[in-house]
């Protein structure tokens, strides 16, 4: 069979496993359903302004290309830029898409008929901000600021935060934290004493084996890490999947290894008894940097391949030959952190055990291993000191989720409901840029908090199920549209970057900045606001680092140089932030908190007979909800399919394209039906369905109604004891053939 190289990779990521047949790779790939202009676009001579993409949270940053009729024509990304090197994924290469959709949020609305309603007057902007302010200030008054609660996403929510900040709530949280990262974070924070952030710092171009574990690096497209990838492949890499489904990663792999779902802790404490008791671990790194090996050693002694057989059905021989396949490559080895991490409940020592198997094998802080990203501090603009809150989002958390290091979605959930236990109550919610009915896992409860909200307004760019639930939309422009603060990421070398508005915002649309800045003002927060717009702000900011506006609109990214080293000298000494100093095989926080020092393995409960595990994921050209009603995006993947194994097939008589329905283990019955499509690519015991699909706000007319809903699915969470993140792989699906929904589907 002729090896796949680093081109085949990129254009498998693009079109997704049996997916669209494209004729180029995506990196180089412009949808030929683009507004074009009869002559092609000279790039030389079109105006162009510094965008920072805000089609997914990789932020790539690029140069937005006008034509004669003043459109932004092209997309291309900024060769400076390391997020993305100068090439964009499909998805930021379509996000022209993003400004030219004629079903975006146009002008501010008020809510007229029943939450969840959708049915809006149209209102002035005048009108709609002294209404957010003054029931601001009505709930604020009443019950503490510290009872308005920002449920956000994105880049705007910079913006919110500082305005919550100013009126005194540090009741804030993403919920990209509970339901994707935060167990991560916490795995790795109490292991090396930091965390892993975005993008994550694998050295994946200088690695030889790539270690992925339920992460679909190419579904997902994280731009910088999938071209990392493939260069890392073309130069000889080697790949070990561990996913239940064979993704495009699985594809690429030396080793597909078909874990039974919600048995990875097994197969990564047997991989740690493989290097430890085969005295293959990396013993110089192991014996200067880390504390508790022993302890670890004897902790592993019972997890051998025999016993990790019989949980994860994998091989004891499969077991061992990919341990020695590490241990091969150490250091130049990374076992990925993955970023969607809240599976089973038990997630944060999961990806602890991930910690420690990078440990064992001295990949952390070695080429081909994790470098050391750096950043440069870009001072905020003066303001004065915000007040001091009178309770915070960790007074509800930390009792029970003492290693939460942030605001939770969930508790903050919780603390809305009528009924709350906790001992603050929440009474009014800001939502940006997040659809939380879709984002959030148990819509039920959601919806219950909502009911019991005093007030609730959203700011974004399209309409979505959490927008007829508002009493007020405030209509964001889109990033082609806003200045917005300083991209600051860590990297390989620390960088800035810039977005400025490539066209005026269209309709009666408005920047974030602008809208908090508005209701700041009406709230009597002047002081916060001593700047009359984000420019001021920027300028100022960016001469405190030897630049200045000026110069970032034409170049976009500036780059700066490193003060430390990016990879540890062979014996350096190192200081690692963690109560020992050490790299924390034994975590003496997590000990002192009360939780296992070291993971242990826990049964999870498997389908019952006639059931399925729900598994969900990505397709290349959506992130998430947020792309679907883009047409030149959706015209890629207007649906999503249900892989089924042939023997479940089989079994239930299913046919190729046939229409099902899905009903989950609490009766939960899919509003829509979904194609069916039979592959050897899934396990018996599951099911798998990519995320984003099924939107029931008729307002995305592109969007409305195509392929099943996992989140509709999703409503047996597990919470992870640690942090208190959603652990969302815990629900099973029946197929049902005929239709089971009698009525219409309500939005
Ligand atoms: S990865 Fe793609 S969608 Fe995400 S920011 Fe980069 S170009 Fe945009």
């Amino acid at each position: 069979m002729k090896k796949k190289t680093r081109r085949d990779f990129i254009k498998i990521s693009a079109i997704g496993v049996g997916g669209l047949a494209l004729a180029n790779p995506v990196l180089d790939w412009v949808p030929s359903f683009l507004p074009k202009e009869k002559t092609p676009i000279d790039e030389s001579k079109a105006e162009r302004t510094p965008t920072i993409c805000e089609v997914c949270f990789w932020n790539c940053a690029a140069f937005a290309y006008k034509g004669a009729d003043g459109k932004v024509q092209k997309i291309i990304g900024n060769d400076s830029d390391l997020h993305s090197t100068g090439r964009l994924c499909p998805r930021g290469t379509g996000g022209v898409g993003m400004l030219y959709d004629k079903d975006r949020l146009k002008k501010p609305l008020m809510r007229v008929g029943a939450p969840g309603s959708q049915t809006f007057k149209e209102v002035s902007w005048d009108e709609a901000l002294d209404y957010v302010a003054k029931k601001t200030k009505e709930v604020g008054e009443k019950y503490g600021y510290e009872s308005i609660a920002l449920l956000d996403h994105g880049t705007t929510a910079h913006h919110f935060e500082h305005l919550f900040k100013s009126f005194g709530s540090d009741n804030t949280a993403e919920p990209a934290i509970a339901q994707c990262l935060g167990a991560r974070e916490a795995g790795f924070i109490n292991t090396y004493g930091a965390g892993i952030g975005s993008p994550e710092p694998t050295d994946l171009r200088n690695s030889k084996c790539l270690v992925l574990i339920g992460s679909h690096i190419g579904e997902n497209m994280h731009n910088g890490i999938v071209q990392d990838m493939s260069i890392g492949i073309d130069r000889g890499m080697t790949v070990i999947t561990v996913d239940p489904r064979f993704s495009t990663a699985a594809s690429k792999s030396k080793y597909w290894l078909p874990i039974k779902p919600a048995t990875d802790l097994a197969l990564l404490l047997a991989w740690m008894h493989v290097l430890i008791y085969e005295d293959l671990y990396d013993k110089k790194y192991v014996e200067q940097y880390t504390y508790g090996f022993d302890d670890l050693k004897n902790h592993v002694k019972k997890y051998t391949p025999e016993w990790a057989f019989t949980k994860t059905d994998i091989a004891p021989d499969l077991i061992r030959k990919t341990a020695r396949e590490m241990a091969n490559a150490s250091p130049a080895v990374a076992i990925h952190p993955g970023r969607h991490t809240a599976w089973y409940g038990d997630d944060t020592q999961r990806t602890r055990a991930i910690a420690i198997l990078n440990a064992l094998l001295g990949s952390w802080g070695k080429k081909g291993g994790y470098y050391f990203p750096e950043k440069i501090h870009v001072p905020h603009y003066p303001t004065p000191h915000y007040p001091e809150p009178k309770w915070t989002w960790k007074d509800i958390t930390k009792d029970k989720y003492k290693g939460a290091f942030t605001g939770v979605t969930n508790i903050l959930i919780d603390a809305s409901l009528p009924d709350t236990k906790l001992k603050h109550k929440i009474k009014a919610w800001y939502i940006t840029a997040t659809n939380l009915i879709q984002s959030i896992p148990d819509q039920e409860k959601t919806k219950k908090a909502i009911q019991n909200m005093e007030f609730i307004v959203v700011v974004d760019t399209m309409p979505s199920e959490i927008t007829g639930y508002a009493d007020v939309v405030l209509p964001e422009c889109t990033y082609l549209e806003r200045y917005d603060y300083l991209r600051t990421t860590r990297h390989k070398e620390p960088q800035i970057a810039l977005r400025m508005p490539a066209v005026k915002p269209m309709y009666e649309s408005k920047p974030g900045w602008w809208i908090a800045r508005e209701i700041g003002l009406r709230l009597g927060l002047e002081k916060y606001y001593p700047w009359k717009d984000l420019e001021e702000v920027l300028d100022w900011q960016l001469k405190q680092v030897g630049t200045s506006l000026e110069e970032m609109k034409k170049i976009g990214v500036k780059t700066f140089d490193r003060e430390e080293a990016l990879f540890l000298e062979d014996g350096e000494e190192y200081f690692f932030n963690t109560n020992t100093g050490k790299i924390e095989l034994y975590s003496t926080d997590l000990d002192a908190m009360g939780y296992d020092p070291m993971p242990v393995f826990k049964e999870h409960p498997q389908p019952e007979d006639g059931f399925y595990r729900l598994i969900y994921g990505r397709v290349p050209m959506h992130t998430f909800g947020r792309t679907i009603n883009n047409r030149f995006l959706n015209d890629l993947r207007s649906e999503n399919h249900l892989w089924v194994n042939p023997k479940v097939a089989k079994l239930l008589y299913l046919e190729p394209g046939q229409e099902v329905w899905l009903r989950n283990q609490d009766g939960v019955v899919s509003s829509y039906p979904v194609k069916v499509r039979i592959t050897e690519r899934i396990r018996f015991d599951s099911v798998y369905l990519p995320h984003g699909f099924g939107n029931k706000a008729k307002q995305m007319k592109t969007a409305y109604g195509k392929g099943a809903a996992d989140w509709e699915l999703i409503t047996k969470v597990l919470i992870d004891d640690v942090t208190g993140g959603t652990g969302m792989r815990s629900n099973f699906v029946e197929i049902l053939t005929d239709n089971p929904n009698n009525e219409e589907v309500k939005a």
